[in-house]
């Protein structure tokens, strides 16, 4: 599937047909992005306390740059001692440990060193020296990160270490969303968490939900493509959601862990399609780090759906995907 456009990656926006819903959709700030649901007409005020309630729960826990967070506890005791953890971050860090074993490291959410060093994002971004780089890099390895789970605890052996899941905690978060939406019998539902996207329960008219994924070069305007789908979690990573410039350079938020700089690979976005939305996640984490073609070869190897916008302007996918693709 080829094409000479300029199209590049984005977050997917999702279109929906929107019915009468008794309740307006909500959003909010939460996991340092815009969360919204929407249930349609399932949708309530009790439903929508509940959802963004285990939002915040989720948020607290995992947040790299919240100071209470449970995640800053075991970064805290990095190289001193394991910390016992609740279940959601146990279950969290086990998850991204897994997904790192089988990326080969591409995945690594103790690359926080490296994510604080750059600053991508916040009002101290810069290019840090070829040394504070070699530094950072090397208290990044996910196998010295040390799970027990006889105490549910967390242990990063090496003073410095520190845990970072913005590559994972979206997609965690809404797997937890869709299992209330379904312990409430809701019965359609878009749940979009700043881009980590879950497609819940079928559309009432019966037509498949469809996702529209962005442009890179121009992530507000026309999409790259659209792509249509059953109740699954979409989730895109590209290099244009979160970036600095400097000197002509462009440098993006995901980071190959084994060099410490922003990884800089043929891969403008990548789409992932699965059930979990968390291994969607933490899997267009890993596929932006390795390129297309490795990517393209793992995603097959793991029966994983992605479909990918490279620097090239040529959009592929994995196994049949290519059948749910619309090229804009
Ligand atoms: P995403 O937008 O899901 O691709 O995740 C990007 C975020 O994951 C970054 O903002 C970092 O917090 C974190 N991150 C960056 N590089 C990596 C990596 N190689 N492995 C795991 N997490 C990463
Ligand atoms: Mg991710």
């Amino acid at each position: 599937m080829r094409r000479g456009f300029l199209f590049f990656v984005l977050v997917p926006v999702f279109f929906v047909a929107c019915r009468k819903s008794s309740i307006m959709p909500r959003s909010a700030d939460v996991l340092g992005t815009v969360c919204s649901v929407n249930a349609f007409a399932d949708g309530s005020a009790a439903l929508y306390d509940a959802l963004f309630a285990r939002l915040r729960q989720i948020d607290g826990i995992c947040s790299a740059t919240d100071a209470h967070s449970e995640l800053s506890a075991v970064n805290r005791a990095a190289g001193e001692r394991a910390v016992s953890v609740s279940g959601d971050l146990f279950f969290v860090v086990q998850a991204a440990l897994r997904v790192s074993q089988l990326t080969d490291g591409a995945f690594d959410c103790t690359v926080g060193p490296v994510v604080s060093l750059w600053g991508i994002g916040t009002d101290h971004a810069h290019v840090p020296s070829d040394h504070e780089r070699e530094a950072a890099r090397s208290l990044v390895d996910w196998r010295d990160c040390v799970l027990s789970e006889r105490d549910s605890s967390v242990f990063l052996t090496r003073k410095g270490m520190a845990l970072d899941l913005g590559g994972i905690a979206k997609g965690y978060a809404a797997d937890e969303l869709a299992g209330i939406l379904r312990a409430h019998n809701v019965r359609r539902a878009v749940i979009d968490l700043g881009g980590t996207i879950y497609l819940f329960g079928a559309k009432a008219d019966g037509t498949p939900w469809r996702v529209a994924v962005r442009n890179p070069d121009c992530p507000q305007g026309e999409p790259a493509l659209m792509l249509a789908a059953g109740e699954c979690a979409v989730v895109t990573s590209g290099g244009y959601e979160r970036y600095f410039e400097q000197d002509g350079r462009w440098y993006p938020h995901i980071f190959d862990p084994r060099t410490g700089v922003p990884a800089q690979t043929d891969v403008r976005s990548v789409t992932v399609v699965h059930h979990s939305a968390l291994l969607a996640d933490a899997f267009s984490t890993a596929f932006f780090v390795l390129g297309c073609e490795k990517a393209r070869l793992l995603a097959e190897s793991l029966g994983i759906g992605a479909v990918f916008i490279a620097e090239n302007h040529v959009v592929s996918t994995t196994g049949d995907l290519a059948q749910n693709v619309v090229l804009f």
